[in-house]
């Protein structure tokens, strides 16, 4: 028979449901205070709703800049044929190949904790999912790639510097990519970039893409990508619901590690300059858009 001791000690526990995985936990009652996490996904635990968006259409949350870029890009003749001609020859299983041989692969069983993120992105905003791998490489990125089956990747660099509600919003900008549609266009320019940074020009697939693709293609398919990111941006606050959760991420982005030491109001507030010299100084709007021209994704300060 339970003494009276150990009945009062098991009355101090309840069970709580991760509003993200769904997983129970045991929790004592003073949970709130202190910063208990899920078993299962490793993120906060609360007793807030989670809300999920099974019938969501991209067009809810689509940033204007990226429709407006995309239609652009749609309206030239044949680039959906040239694209996906020039994805035939570079390959799907290419992708595959490369990640299945120098990443590891995401499941159940390995880095459970984020295969179950990657399930509350995909519920959330109600796409399949996707095969994620982890890639050892110190440039933080993450990327989407895939003609007919989309992967995730993201890197160490990258996975390293963010807590868990951090990586949840990247891996859901991830997913964002797939319920967007954005993955044909966004592997295509990301090969594009792959030729014009790295000595590849000696390729045959450089040749490939000159012969294919017309200079006025590549210049709005790499124009469209970095506004299809702000697009994205959106669709991982769908899955965090808390817009400061991107926030800190892009903090992290554009301060690295040395974050944590970092005031993120102030962060805030240089975002709000940045934004107000852009608007009222010419040279100052200029310079962002020249330099923004010559990156696969916008500014933090910008996404922020
Ligand atoms: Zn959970
Ligand atoms: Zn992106």
């Amino acid at each position: 028979m339970p003494s009276k001791n150990s009945s009062a000690a098991i009355a101090e526990r309840y069970s709580v449901r991760c509003r993200y995985c769904g997983q129970k936990n045991s929790v004592k009652e003073d949970y709130k205070n202190g910063d208990a996490v899920c078993g299962r996904c490793r993120l906060p635990l609360s007793n807030a709703a989670h809300k999920k968006f099974a019938d969501l259409s991209k067009h809810d949350y689509v940033h204007p800049a990226d429709s407006k870029a995309l239609a652009a890009l749609r309206a030239i003749p044949g680039i959906d044929s040239a694209l996906k001609k020039l994805l035939s020859v570079t390959g799907e299983s290419a992708i595959r190949v490369t990640f299945m041989a120098s990443a590891v692969k995401v499941t159940p069983k390995q880095c459970p904790d984020l295969h179950a993120k990657l399930q509350i992105a995909c519920t959330t905003l109600g796409v399949d999912m996707p095969d994620f791998f982890i890639q050892q490489n110190p440039t933080v990125n993450a990327f989407t790639g895939g003609v007919e089956k989309p992967i995730i990747v993201m890197h160490s660099g990258l996975l390293e510097r963010l807590n868990d509600e951090e990586t949840l919003a990247v891996i859901a900008h991830e997913v964002g990519h797939i319920h967007a549609e954005h993955v044909l266009y966004l592997t295509a320019a990301q090969l594009l970039l792959a030729v014009a940074t790295i000595p590849l020009a000696t390729l045959p697939v450089a040749g490939i893409i000159k012969e294919l693709l017309t200079a006025s293609m590549r210049g709005a398919l790499l124009a469209w990508m970095r506004r299809a990111e702000l697009s994205c941006d959106r669709a991982a606050l769908l899955v965090t619901q808390d817009p400061h959760v991107i926030g800190k991420t892009m903090m992290k982005l554009a301060g690295g590690t040395f974050a944590y030491k970092m005031d993120y109001d102030e962060f805030l507030g240089q975002a709000r300059e940045f934004q107000k010299n852009y608007d009222e100084k010419k040279l100052d709007k200029f310079w962002a858009d020249i330099l923004n021209a010559g990156l696969s994704h916008p500014f933090p300060i910008w996404r922020v």
